[in-house]
C-alpha cells in the first residue's frame, strides 16, 4: 500500500491551494491530490462568464502548469474516484480497489449540480454547469441554438443569462421564487437586478418552475428539447436549456466514514479540522465554525475556497500552532455591466439599509443588519476604495442603535467605525 504524509481529496480551488500551502510549509513531505476530473486544478468562475462566450482561452483557467506540480513534488492522480474512507486506519480506497494510507487528510470534494427529474430531463439540449466540459457543451450548443431557457434565477442562472444575451440569444429565466436571486439578496436589490436584466432583453418568469422539457424528434431519431412547459401552464420555446438550481455538497464519503455532517456540510471547527484529529475539510463542502460570526457557516464562493484551502494546508502542517479561519466571506458576480460584491453572512438579517440611490453608474450599498449588528454588505457597481471601507464595518461587526444612519452619504463610511459610539458622537 502506498503511503503519503498528506492526502487531499478533490483537486478544485480548495484542494489545490491546500497543496500549495503544504508544500511551502513542509517541503520534504509526500503529498498527493486525488481528483475524479481529467484536469489539473482550474478555476470554475470564468465557466459561466468569459470562457463561455469565448473571451478567455482554456489555458487561462488552470491555476498552475503541469511543470509546477512536478517541480514541487505534488503528485496528482487524475480521473480517480475515492470510494471510501477509513478514518481509524487512515486509509482511502480508490475506484479500482487500491488503497492509500495517509497521516493527514483534507476533504475538499466540493459539490455537484442539483438535478431536475421531470419528463424530458434526459433530452439532448438540456445542460448543467460545473466543469470545463459542461461549459464547452453549453458553448457548442449555443453556436446553433436560437432561444435559451435557463432554469434557476440564482447567480449562476443570472450569469448564464448575461452570457447568452451577450451571444445574442433570446433568453428566458424560469425562477421558482417570487423574484430572481431571492435566496441570496434583499428584495429591493433583487427586483432592481431583475428589472435591469429585463431592460437588457432577458425574459424573467418568476413564481413558476419547469414541469416538462418538451421534445422534438428529428429525422435521425434524435430527441432534442424544443420548449419548456412551466407549472403555471405556460410554454417557453427553447432550443437549449441550462439548469442552475444550486449544488449538493459531496459529503457522502465523510458521512459514510462516520464524520459529522450537518445539512450536507462536513462539520469542522475554526481550524477547519473535523472531530477526528488530522482530518480536515475545506471549500464548498465544509461547514466551518466562524469565530467572527460565532456560528457555523457553509459558503460556496471562490474566495472562501481559496482561503480555506490555504489555511487548512497550513494547519495540517503546523500542529499546535493552528490558526483560526477569521476571513470575512466574500463573493463577487458579474452580470452584464453589473459588478456585485458581497461580504459577510447574508443569511441572517432582520433589517436592510440602503446607502445611495439605485443607480447603475454611481452604484449603491445594501447593509444587512441583525439585531442592530451589521452582518453583511452588498455592493453594486461601487469602487474598490469604498467597498473596502464597507467590508471593514462588517468585519468589525459594529453595533448600531439606529442602523439607518448608514444611509447618510454626507458621512464617510470610515466615520461609522465604532458603531454605537460613532452614531452618538457625529
Ligand atoms: C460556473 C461557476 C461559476 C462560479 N462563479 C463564481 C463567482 O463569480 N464568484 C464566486 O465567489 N464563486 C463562484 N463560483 C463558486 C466557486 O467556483 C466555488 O466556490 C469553488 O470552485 C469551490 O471550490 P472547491 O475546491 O471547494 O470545490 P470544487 O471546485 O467542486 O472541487 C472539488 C473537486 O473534488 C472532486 N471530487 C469530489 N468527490 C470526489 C471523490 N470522491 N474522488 C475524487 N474526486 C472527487 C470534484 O470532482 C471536484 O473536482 C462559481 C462556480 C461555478 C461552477
Amino acid at each position: 500500500m502506498q503511503h503519503f504524509d498528506y492526502v487531499i481529496l478533490g483537486g478544485g480551488l480548495a484542494g489545490a491551494h491546500a497543496a500549495f500551502s503544504i508544500r511551502k510549509k513542509d517541503p520534504q513531505s509526500s503529498l498527493l491530490v486525488i481528483t475524479n476530473e481529467p484536469h489539473l486544478p482550474y478555476d470554475r468562475v470564468p465557466l459561466s462568464k468569459d470562457y463561455l462566450i469565448g473571451k478567455l482561452d482554456r489555458q487561462k483557467l488552470f491555476l498552475r502548469k503541469e511543470e509546477f506540480y512536478r517541480g514541487s513534488k505534488i503528485e496528482i492522480l487524475l480521473r480517480r474516484v475515492v470510494t471510501s474512507l477509513d478514518v481509524s486506519n487512515r486509509i482511502v480506497v480508490l475506484d479500482e480497489g487500491s488503497e492509500i494510507s495517509f497521516r493527514k487528510l483534507l476533504l475538499a470534494t466540493g459539490g455537484r449540480p442539483k438535478r431536475i427529474l421531470i419528463l424530458g430531463s434526459d433530452l439532448d439540449g438540456v445542460y448543467y454547469l460545473r466543469t470545463i466540459e459542461d461549459s464547452d457543451r453549453l458553448k457548442a450548443a449555443s453556436a446553433t441554438a436560437k432561444d435559451v431557457a435557463i432554469i434557476g434565477g440564482g447567480f449562476i442562472g443570472c450569469e448564464l443569462a448575461s452570457a447568452f444575451r451577450k451571444l445574442g440569444h433570446p433568453t428566458t429565466i424560469v425562477e421558482m421564487g417570487p423574484y430572481l436571486l431571492n435566496m441570496a439578496l434583499d428584495e429591493e436589490t433583487c427586483l432592481w437586478i431583475g428589472n435591469y436584466l429585463k431592460e437588457n432583453g432577458v425574459e424573467v418568469k418568476a413564481g413558476s418552475s419547469a414541469q416538462e422539457f418538451v421534445a422534438r424528434e428529428s429525422e435521425t431519431g434524435e430527441r432534442r428539447v424544443q420548449s419548456v412547459r412551466t407549472t403555471d401552464g405556460g410554454e417557453i420555446p427553447a432550443s437549449m436549456v441550462a439548469i442552475g438550481i444550486g449544488i449538493s455538497p459531496n459529503s457522502e464519503l465523510a458521512s459514510k466514514a462516520g464524520l459529522k455532517v450537518d445539512r450536507g456540510g462536513v462539520v469542522v471547527n475554526e481550524h477547519l479540522e473535523t472531530e477526528v484529529e488530522g482530518i480536515f475539510s475545506a471549500g464548498d463542502v465544509a461547514r466551518f465554525f466562524s469565530p467572527l460570526f460565532e456560528r457555523h457557516l457553509r459558503v460556496e464562493h471562490y474566495d472562501v475556497a481559496v482561503g480555506h484551502g490555504m489555511l487548512a494546508g497550513e494547519n495540517m502542517v503546523v500542529g499546535d500552532q493552528r490558526r483560526s479561519y477569521r476571513d470575512i466571506p466574500h463573493f463577487f458576480s458579474y452580470i452584464l455591466d453589473l459588478k456585485i460584491n458581497a461580504y459577510g453572512d447574508l443569511t441572517l438579517r432582520d433589517r436592510v439599509v440602503r446607502r445611495g440611490s439605485l443607480d447603475m453608474e454611481k452604484g449603491f450599498f445594501q447593509f444587512y443588519f441583525n439585531k442592530g449588528r451589521v452582518e453583511a454588505v452588498v455592493a453594486v457597481n461601487k469602487k474598490w476604495e469604498e467597498i473596502r471601507k464597507a467590508r471593514d464595518l462588517v468585519s468589525l461587526r459594529e453595533d448600531f442603535p439606529d442602523p439607518s444612519i448608514l444611509s447618510d452619504e454626507t458621512r464617510d463610511l470610515v466615520s461609522f467605525v465604532g458603531g454605537a459610539e460613532a452614531s452618538r458622537n457625529k
